[in-house]
């Protein structure tokens, strides 16, 4: 098992010439974290976490891993290690050869190199595809060889890039569990950037969330999801009803609205969207100000008083239901 470090990113900053892709970020992942970074396409997930490897150079602040300012190290020197978005392979090399690279690189002896690839292959259930080359993989199989790729060097810090992007919807699933199973049992931290809050919801014990080169919010799944502070948080994460009343801006989550009859809630709407969705309806209702307003209702509830597009309903909920948002 490899030593645990706290990860520290300090005022972290990228730069492409005039564009600032990461501004100024700073973080503490504790030691053995499972880490989502989070947020849409663009906003700087995968720039922070290059400079975290060392496959990107710092323009400003600085990268400190157990107490040791690893900034401008190299890869190889820092305790990091990257799984790429696409898991780029070797296809001319068996997939024992290429678990072993890195260590041939590095200069081990072929025995211990070949050892070591083996009990990776083990920790990833792939032993028995060793003599394979890629292309006799499946998906699955692939980003399992991938990981123990990454593992070999028993980084302390695994970088996880998209892992799953490239999966099908049920193999994403299966595999996003086998990643977290294997986290708990390396007891290292995992940092793994996603555009999809569900994936992150499912796997980070923390997540952070980017938008335009910042972090708009960190903190543990239930937090975020719950609690979101800005307008976009709440977007992103999805199941918020974003409202902007007399009273302020606020967030509501969609299974927390309540559809009353018109005038008897806290405000009126009419029916917009009715989604059956198999276990809720979600019905979408317009508010005052051409806002649109999703309640999420278990569906046997629905269909005992089922409503109709067009028909004005009234919407009520909680006030602790309600979180008041920065912007
Ligand atoms: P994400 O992973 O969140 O999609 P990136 O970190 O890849 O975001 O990109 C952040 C910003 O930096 C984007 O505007 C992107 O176009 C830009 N960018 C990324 N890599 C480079 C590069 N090598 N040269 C110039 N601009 C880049
Ligand atoms: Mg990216």
């Amino acid at each position: 098992m490899s030593m645990q470090s706290d990860l520290e990113l300090v005022s972290l900053t990228k730069r492409y010439g005039d564009a600032l892709a990461v501004d100024a970020i700073s973080h503490h992942f504790k030691a053995g974290v499972y880490a989502c970074l989070l947020g849409p396409s663009g906003c700087g997930k995968s720039s922070t976490l290059r400079m975290i490897a060392g496959h990107e150079s710092v323009s400003d602040g600085s990268i400190v891993l157990g107490g040791r300012d690893v900034s401008h190290l190299p890869p190889a020197k820092r305790g990091t290690a990257m799984m790429f978005q696409s898991y780029a392979l070797f296809p001319h090399l068996s997939v024992r050869d290429n678990v072993a690279f890195s260590l041939r690189m590095a200069g081990v002896d072929k025995a211990t190199r070949l050892k070591r690839a083996d009990e990776m292959l083990a920790l990833v259930e792939m032993q028995k595809y060793a003599d394979r080359k890629p292309d006799q993989l499946s998906g699955g199989q692939q980003q399992r060889v991938a990981l123990a790729r990454a593992l070999i060097t028993r980084p302390q810090v695994l970088l996880l890039d998209e892992p799953l992007s490239a999966l099908d919807p049920f193999l994403r699933i299966r595999m996003r569990s086998e990643l977290k199973k294997l986290q708990r049992e390396l007891g290292i931290s995992f940092i793994h950037v996603t555009h999809g809050q569900d994936e992150a919801l499912a796997l980070a014990d923390e997540i952070i969330v980017m938008n335009n080169a910042v972090i708009e919010q960190s903190g543990p799944a239930r937090e975020v999801f719950n609690a979101p502070r800005t307008a976009f948080v709440a977007r992103f994460m999805g199941g918020h009803n974003v409202l902007d009343l007399p009273q302020g801006k606020f967030a509501l989550r969609s299974d927390e609205m309540v559809v009353t009859p018109a005038a008897a809630g806290k405000i009126d709407g009419r029916v917009s969207g009715i989604e059956y969705q198999g276990t809720h309806v979600a019905l979408t209702a317009t508010v005052a100000g051409e806002q649109d307003v999703t309640a999420l209702i278990p569906e046997a509830q629905f269909f005992e008083t089922p409503r109709d597009l067009g028909e004005v309903i009234g919407l009520g909920w909680d006030e602790r239901a309600a979180h008041p948002l920065a912007s």
